[in-house]
């Protein structure tokens, strides 16, 4: 029998933000199909497994970090973020106070994690979440989608997602395109 060899890849992959801004509930959408209004930030770190069949012959297996309560401090150890591969930063579309925090979690992640040395060393691809887009009146934001291209641009963001964890919006689709752009460096 001449079976066709099958790739498999483990990626870690980090989600981050401020708090409240729906972290775990992206992650419970994306990996039970759930959602609830009350998640308790226990502190410490949570993870969960997502199997993802990428195509016939690629398997791709996401570790999601959810920072648990410690994203108070508005940073994470060295030793949290070590070997992660990608990052999804979230912020909450409803509090603009929560997108001030995205430039700040995303240079605590270049100074403190890249991508391995056989990978070239850069920064590790992050998409940014601006979640709870169901909450926003007639879909009214303060900010356009060509501010938000460009401000990923400026800032190293691979892309931008409007999502909402509790309507199912956009959350596939963000964490395809970071699994994307991880299998296009690797
Ligand atoms: P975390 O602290 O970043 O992990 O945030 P949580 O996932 O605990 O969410 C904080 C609160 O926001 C909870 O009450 C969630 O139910 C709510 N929430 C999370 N995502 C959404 C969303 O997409 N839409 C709405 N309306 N509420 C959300
Ligand atoms: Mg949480």
């Amino acid at each position: 029998h001449n079976l066709p060899e099958v790739k498999e890849y483990l990626y870690k992959i980090l989600v981050i933000g401020d708090l409240g801004t729906g972290k775990t509930s992206i992650i419970k959408r994306y990996v039970n199909n759930v959602f609830s209004m009350h998640y308790k930030s226990t502190i410490g770190v949570d993870f969960a497994l997502k199997v993802l069949q990428w195509s016939p012959d690629t398997v791709v297996r996401l570790q999601l970090w959810d920072i648990a309560g410690q994203e108070r401090f508005g940073n994470m150890t060295k030793v949290y973020y070590k070997e992660a591969l990608g990052a999804l930063v979230v912020y909450d579309v409803t509090r603009p106070s929560t997108f001030d925090g995205v430039t700040k979690w995303k240079n605590d992640l270049d100074q403190k994690v890249s991508l391995p040395e056989a990978w070239g060393g850069g920064s590790i691809p992050v998409v940014l979440m601006g979640n709870k887009c169901d909450l926003l009146k007639d879909g009214y934001s303060n900010k356009s989608e060509s501010e938000m291209i460009k401000y990923c641009e400026e800032n190293g963001f691979v892309k931008w997602f409007d999502t909402s964890a509790k309507e199912n919006h956009n959350v596939d689709e963000a964490a395809r395109y970071l699994v994307s752009q991880i299998l296009e460096i690797e």
